[in-house]
């Protein structure tokens, strides 16, 4: 039974578990042994193995005793954005490197409340700035310094980013999910680049409460797995409110996602946005997509023609917004609190100045000159002010969009996973590869990746995105297009 393990999805690995066919102990065992066995792709940044086996003892006990709650057993990695009592967590920064927090992240406690089995933490870009994971400062798991995470199917590609070392996880079976975070398409990107499943939901579903914070207004926490079916699972467990501890928690009771699941996609209207299918498409992408929507019309939904006019201003407008809500939420690391303080310094300010010179690496140094800018008295208005007008006028399009669609299609990225390296230090290329991601992200909208194809042996994502509180709904899209497709089981050679 156990070489299969590491093949099961959640809902299948859940269904064992509580048929007592596998036992949470030998999950997480079989895990952990494939996590140390491909630690070269550098994707954890914090294992314990007794801590994690006596979480599986426990589910083991609750599984024995009867009435489990559906997860138990469920071995699961975490982003290492989420701050977690039992394993350090650093954001992928020198600044918080060993840090341990006194509480779990709202989401982590959820998971765990509803049996999942912690298997580590997963590396991200610092902070979450990022689309490649190059930006990671803490040294992975078997490493002694920082390296970047590797694309399972490739591994001269990066995994995308920020929750890279989240999709290598799963795209190389490592864990059969993983939790991710979604600023402006943390998780939709790197889904889309390691072929594996991943939804965004609304802004305000799943509480930010131990979530590191990058930007406030748009930060939003989601699973990556394997397929719809199993991130439904999971954002039924991850969500719901949270008001005494994130007040922007939508007060809506926690629902459960999977309810929608089979049901028939006839008549429904899938817009595709001019703006997404353009010139900046590699053309194998484009294909993919293509492919993917004659997919839909057979399975009864309708191709309809729509527009996103502000597609294009969606990246300054981001890069605008995100760096200024950065540099405030930031402002927390000074060396007095927790975190990493310098050795030597004359005074407060001197202090102030070299743990922050120390402590953070150069994107996030860059977006807090960034932000303080735009927030600076007489750029204010130039800037911060006249990117949250446009983030408005986004949104606004997204709802004219609606009015003809009820979901939006396009590719997630612009491209496939690109070399590491690739764009050698250039930030702005980075940026513009966000293009697709950014704007359901301002607008506050769910959003999933779904694997769709391949270009040049690269896995290519179908991006949903649905209106608000529409998750249920995208879910049963991307599960109908599962039932009838087979490339969200597409495994990388040697995993
Ligand atoms: N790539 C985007 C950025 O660097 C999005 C990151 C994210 O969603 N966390 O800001």
């Amino acid at each position: 039974m156990s070489a299969a393990i590491h093949q099961m999805g959640v809902a299948e690995l859940a269904k064992a578990l509580q048929g007592r066919k596998v036992s949470a102990v030998e999950a997480a065992r079989h895990q952990l042994d494939r996590i140390d066995q491909h630690k070269d792709l550098g994707a954890f940044v914090a294992v314990d193995e007794e801590l994690t086996l006596a979480q599986a003892r426990a589910a083991d006990e609750k599984l024995a005793a009867g009435n489990a709650p559906a997860l138990t057993g469920v071995p699961i990695a975490h982003k290492d954005i989420f701050v977690t009592t039992g394993l350090p967590t650093s954001a992928g920064s020198r600044i918080l490197a060993g840090y341990r927090s006194p509480f779990d992240a709202t989401v982590v406690r959820r998971l765990a409340e509803a049996g999942a089995v912690t298997l580590g933490k997963l590396s991200c870009d610092e902070f979450a700035m990022g689309s490649s994971n190059e930006n990671v400062a803490v040294p992975a798991v078997g490493f002694d310094k920082a390296v970047p995470v590797r694309n399972p199917w490739n591994r001269d590609r990066i995994p995308g980013g920020s929750s890279g070392g989240s999709a290598a996880a799963v795209a190389a079976r490592l864990a059969p999910a993983a939790t991710g975070t979604d600023t402006g398409g943390s998780i939709r990107q790197p889904a889309s680049f390691c072929g594996v499943t991943g939804i965004k939901p609304t802004y305000g579903r799943a509480s930010r409460y131990g979530m590191v914070a990058f930007a406030s207004s748009l930060d939003q926490a989601g699973p990556m797995a394997r397929s719809a079916e199993d991130c439904a699972l999971l954002l039924s467990a991850m969500c719901g409110p949270d008001p005494d501890r994130d007040s922007t928690s939508l007060d809506r009771p926690s629902e459960d996602f999977s309810r929608h699941l089979g049901d028939s996609l006839e008549g429904l209207r899938i817009g595709v946005p001019k703006e997404f299918l353009g010139d900046g498409v590699a053309p194998g992408v484009r294909a993919v997509v293509e492919a993917a929507l004659a997919e839909y019309e057979k399975l009864g939904a309708r191709r309809v023609e729509i527009t996103l006019p502000r597609t294009e201003l969606s990246i300054p407008v981001y890069y605008i917004i995100a760096a200024a809500e950065a540099s405030s939420n930031l402002s927390r690391f000074d060396g007095v609190k927790f975190g990493h303080r310098a050795k030597d310094y004359r005074d407060l300010a001197d202090m102030y100045a070299k743990t922050r010179e120390e402590g953070f690496g150069d994107e996030v140094k860059r977006r807090i000159m960034i932000g303080t800018y735009v927030l600076s008295h007489g750029y204010y208005d130039a800037y911060y002010l006249q990117a949250q007008k446009v983030r408005r006028m986004i949104a606004d399009d997204f709802q004219q969009a609606f009015k003809q669609c009820d979901l939006i299609a396009g590719p997630a990225a612009p491209t496939v996973a690109w070399k590491l390296g690739e764009h050698g230090g250039d930030p702005v290329a980075d940026y513009l590869a966000d293009i697709f991601t950014l704007p359901g992200s301002l607008a506050g909208l769910p959003g999933m990746s779904i694997p769709a194809g391949f270009d040049g042996g690269m896995p290519v994502g179908l991006q949903l995105l649905g209106n608000y509180c529409e998750e249920s709904r995208l879910l049963n899209a991307a599960h109908r297009f599962q039932q009838a497709t087979d490339w969200h089981q597409r495994t990388p050679a040697g995993f």
